[in-house]
């Protein structure tokens, strides 16, 4: 099981993506490190979503964006009750829904306790 969020570092110019790309943002090069993206982001923005896919229990689902302190940014599920801009989240594994009554789990960003 997963629990460290990772992101991927260029080899050449060390920029560092999430999710993973082909190919660098920055220079085009194709090798990268996993590096640990870290334990504490920011929310950017988010939404509230009211019309769902099934398998998705949690309803209105609040879909945002963080940003990590190395500034890579990731969308997600956000699990704060009351969601505000700027407000420190952490990365949790979590299920994110059920499809065919799989399982599937991901990261969530839930706010720092
Ligand atoms: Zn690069």
């Amino acid at each position: 099981m997963q629990e460290k969020m990772m992101g991927f570092m260029c080899k050449k110019c060390g920029k560092v993506m999430y999710p993973k790309h082909e190919r660098c943002l920055g220079c085009k090069n194709t090798e990268f490190d996993e590096v640990s993206l870290g334990d504490e982001c920011h929310l950017i923005t988010f939404t509230k979503l009211y019309a769902l896919p099934r398998g998705i229990e949690m309803s209105p689902l609040t879909l945002g964006i963080v940003e990590f302190n190395n500034k890579v940014r990731a969308m997600g599920q956000i699990m704060a009750d009351d969601p505000e801009p700027g407000m420190d989240l952490h990365p949790v594994w979590a299920k994110l829904r059920t499809i065919d009554e799989k399982e599937v789990y991901g990261f969530k960003f839930d706010s720092i306790v």
